[in-house]
């Protein structure tokens, strides 16, 4: 496995978590570092935030089940 993977977990993936067993990440169209996971996650929230409210409370609820608090990472 790739441990520098920001879904690798004590030996694991936690991304592929329904794939028990993976052991090699040889092609794994979802590899990314830990600090490429977080760029993209910024990334990903800023744009969000520049939407209108409309579509922003939309997206907060479909994705993070109305919790404005996980989008910007609290729980
Ligand atoms: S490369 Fe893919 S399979 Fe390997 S830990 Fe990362 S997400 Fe999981």
């Amino acid at each position: 496995m790739k441990s520098d993977c920001f879904g690798y977990k004590k030996g694991r993936c936690a991304v592929l978590e329904k794939k028990k067993g993976i052991e090699d990440c040889y092609g794994c169209p979802f590899y990314k570092t830990v600090e490429e996971n977080a760029l993209g996650r910024k990334k990903a929230v800023d744009r969000i935030l520049q939407l209108d409210s409309e579509t922003r409370d939309r997206i907060i609820l479909k994705y993070y089940g109305g919790n404005y608090k996980l989008l910007l990472g609290g729980n």
